[in-house]
């Protein structure tokens, strides 16, 4: 299969695309962001990988790194972590508040605001932020196999000036019982771990340790990729979940940066950028970038 041309293909399809959605701006550092970039990576397991676009340029991951911390977490505390964060979908958006009150506190997966709020937090008890977020940059470096990943302080500034709601949702969480550390502490560190920048072709290299295969990075348990994955599909675009899933037929995670790490397992490990978003808060032409290319590929874990 020819992966190049078929990416080649995608990115000039893109480019001509007058609707593009609407570029993040409640936090400020990213409404400046050029609405008209796009960028495709593929990486296979062994790390060779295809480019096009503009996959060369860092963008803010934002809640592509839930799946990072994710991973961490499982690694450090099992099922243990079940107690405190839900499997299940949750058909609200990101920063939704509603269900938490009715769940007594206990958000419904690790991929909204709030659950991801909850992880960080299991993993910062007994450590320092730096030491926290040291830990997570080296797993991220480790699995991309580039040193030069790193956390954009400004982003992460300025979303903690204007982190009301993520702080409203930690104070809720730490009301039930359901939170380790102050949520100044717990949501400094989730504002720094959302602004790790990377390319695309840093995020592809980056994801291939859940495709699972065995030429990739091994850095948490076959059981666990798949585990993570199953999550992905099901809760990775909060309310655009089904969607996507429907659409793609692929396992992703979205960031408010308008980044998409997309799995193929066995196969691969994709990221798209674009930064405009559609209603959910996921790129809209990222979404149609990965749609195109599933059905190009033909890969999906649907057979
Ligand atoms: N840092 C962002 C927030 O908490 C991440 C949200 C996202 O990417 N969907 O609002």
């Amino acid at each position: 299969m020819d992966i190049q041309s078929i990416i080649n293909r995608i990115a000039s399809d893109v480019s001509t695309a007058s609707d593009r959605g609407q570029v993040a701006d409640y936090i400020p550092e990213l409404a400046s962001i050029d609405p008209n970039q796009f960028g495709i990576s593929v990486a296979l397991p062994d790390g060779t990988c295809f480019s096009a676009g503009d996959a060369q340029t860092p963008f803010s991951i934002q809640s592509v790194s839930k799946v990072f911390t994710l991973a961490l977490a499982l690694g450090r505390f099992g099922d243990q972590l079940w107690t405190r964060v839900g499997r299940e979908p949750s058909g609200l958006p990101f920063n939704s508040i509603l269900q938490l009150e009715q769940e007594n506190g206990i958000p419904r997966n690790p991929f909204i605001n709030a659950g991801a709020i909850a992880i960080t937090d299991s993993i910062l008890t007994g450590h320092e932020p730096k030491e926290v977020l040291g830990e997570l940059l080296r797993f991220v470096q480790t699995s991309a196999e580039d040193a030069d990943i790193h956390i954009n302080d400004t982003v992460a500034h300025s979303e903690t000036e204007h982190g009301d709601r993520n702080l409203a949702l930690a104070h809720f969480m730490a009301s039930y019982g359901n939170l380790q550390n102050h949520p100044d502490r717990t949501c400094g560190t989730y504002f720094h771990q959302c602004a790790i920048e990377m390319s695309c072709q840093q995020l592809a290299m980056a994801g291939r340790f859940l495709t699972g295969h065995p030429d990739a990075p091994r850095l948490i348990s076959l059981q666990r990729t798949r585990r993570i994955n199953a999550l992905m599909l099901t809760c990775g675009h909060y309310d655009g979940s089904g969607d996507f899933a429907y659409r793609v037929g692929l396992p992703g995670k979205s960031g408010v940066g308008g980044g998409i790490l997309v799995i193929a397992p066995n196969r691969a490990s994709i990221a798209v950028w674009s930064p405009g978003l559609n209603e959910y808060g996921n790129s809209q032409l990222g979404t149609y970038a990965i749609e195109k290319f599933a059905q190009m590929t033909g890969w999906s874990v649907f057979g």
